[in-house]
């Protein structure tokens, strides 16, 4: 079993007399088999978080395990974990086999027949076997970068470790090799912790995803769950494209009020807002319904300003048609199929069950 704690744990650096948190009292259970994606924007603590649990930087406070044993004080090289790096990190003079195979001997007790064995039957998985006796300045990025990753899988290793392996890898061999990738970890099931700063990745890869900003962890949940109940306003704009939408509100009594608009409170929202008077409304563009036939207190009258196709969709920003001086802009995302031009005029409405309402001092989710 190869659990994984990170337990409170933070990460300080001193730059220059100033105390920089990089990682601020962050605790997740990942559990054996896990894939966890870290996901959060530039400078939020992904790589600092990753690079101490593969010992390339010490932790300030806190305890990382790995099955079981506290692995903080360990050095790198007997962690049992396997990093896989964007940059790659393959050495130039050494062929394939070289790379994949480099270090085994001391860091394992294999003979070379054993070492041979492992990196051919790696270099198979990752598609890599007629590549074994070129040079890293002989292949494409994509082939380097399987490479890396087969570099990780012949360590056998008791967790794989992955800062932003394909971002290096253009649009289409990206998808590619998301869905390679997924693969291989559910057959070897080994536990995976793969930083991204792209939510569209931590999406569709992640068992789960754990959200950072500022080098604090916003939400560990599946990412249903973090799309569907996002524990903060942080994450609501964070995860989903395009972001939800969010107006800053008032409560009175049964009806919530924003610049633009009146929004009617059912007795299940005004529970769960209690006697909040400062909120902020959410709704995601693809819960918003576009020509709405019947008016209630849920429907309003907008003006479309833009129509982006996107394919199978389109985003359709709009605007509120009221006498307020700045009114309100928002966005929709309706089926490719459905036609409204700029200037249209339509009405939407924001549907009780979809609607998110967040506390406006604290950003957490209240609803
Ligand atoms: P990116 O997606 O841009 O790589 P990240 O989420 O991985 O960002 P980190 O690289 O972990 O973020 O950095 C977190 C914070 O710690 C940043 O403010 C960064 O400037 C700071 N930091 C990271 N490494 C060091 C260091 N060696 N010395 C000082 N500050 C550092």
């Amino acid at each position: 079993m190869a659990e994984l704690t990170l337990d409170h744990i933070t990460k300080t650096f001193d730059d220059g007399g100033d105390e920089i948190v990089a990682v601020d009292d962050v605790s997740i259970d990942i559990a054996d088999g896990e894939f966890l994606v870290l996901v959060g924007p530039s400078g939020c603590g992904k790589s600092t978080t990753l690079r101490t649990i593969a010992g390339l930087e010490s932790i300030t406070d806190g305890e990382i395990r790995l099955g079981g044993d506290v692995i903080n004080d360990k050095r790198p090289q007997d962690r049992n974990t396997a990093m896989v790096f964007q940059s790659y990190a393959l050495y130039p003079h050494m062929t394939v086999r070289g790379n994949m195979a480099f270090g085994l001997e001391e860091s394992t007790q294999l003979s070379d027949d054993e070492i041979d064995d492992r990196v051919t039957e790696a270099a198979e998985m990752m598609g890599i076997a007629d590549l074994l006796d070129r040079k890293p300045g002989e292949l494409s990025g994509g082939q380097q970068q399987r490479v890396a990753l087969g570099r990780a899988i012949v360590r056998n290793p008791e967790a794989f470790l992955m800062d932003e392996p394909l971002a290096n890898l253009d649009a289409k061999l990206r998808a590619q090799m998301r869905t390679e990738l997924q693969r291989i970890q559910e057959d070897l099931g080994v536990t995976t912790i793969y930083v991204t700063h792209d939510q569209t990745e931590a999406m569709t890869m992640g068992d789960r995803i754990a959200i950072l900003d500022d080098g604090e962890l916003q939400q560990v949940g599946t990412p249903l769950e973090c799309y569907h109940e996002p524990a903060n306003l942080f994450v609501a704009g964070f995860i989903g494209e395009p972001s939800m939408n969010t107006f800053e509100a008032r409560v009175d009594g049964a009806t919530l009020v924003t610049d633009d608009f009146e929004y009617d409170l059912s007795q299940r929202h005004r529970d769960a807002i209690g006697a909040r008077e400062d909120v902020v409304f959410g709704i995601r563009p693809e819960d918003v319904e576009v020509g709405a036939d019947t008016a209630d207190g849920h429907t309003y009258a907008v003006t479309v300003d833009v129509v982006e196709p996107k394919g199978d969709e389109n985003y359709v920003h709009m605007t509120f048609d009221d006498d307020h001086e700045t009114p309100d802009t928002f966005t929709a995302t309706i089926g490719g199929l459905r036609q409204v031009d700029a200037g249209d005029s339509v009405v939407v409405r924001f549907p009780p069950e979809a609607i998110h309402v967040f506390d406006a001092g604290s950003g957490e989710a209240v609803l």
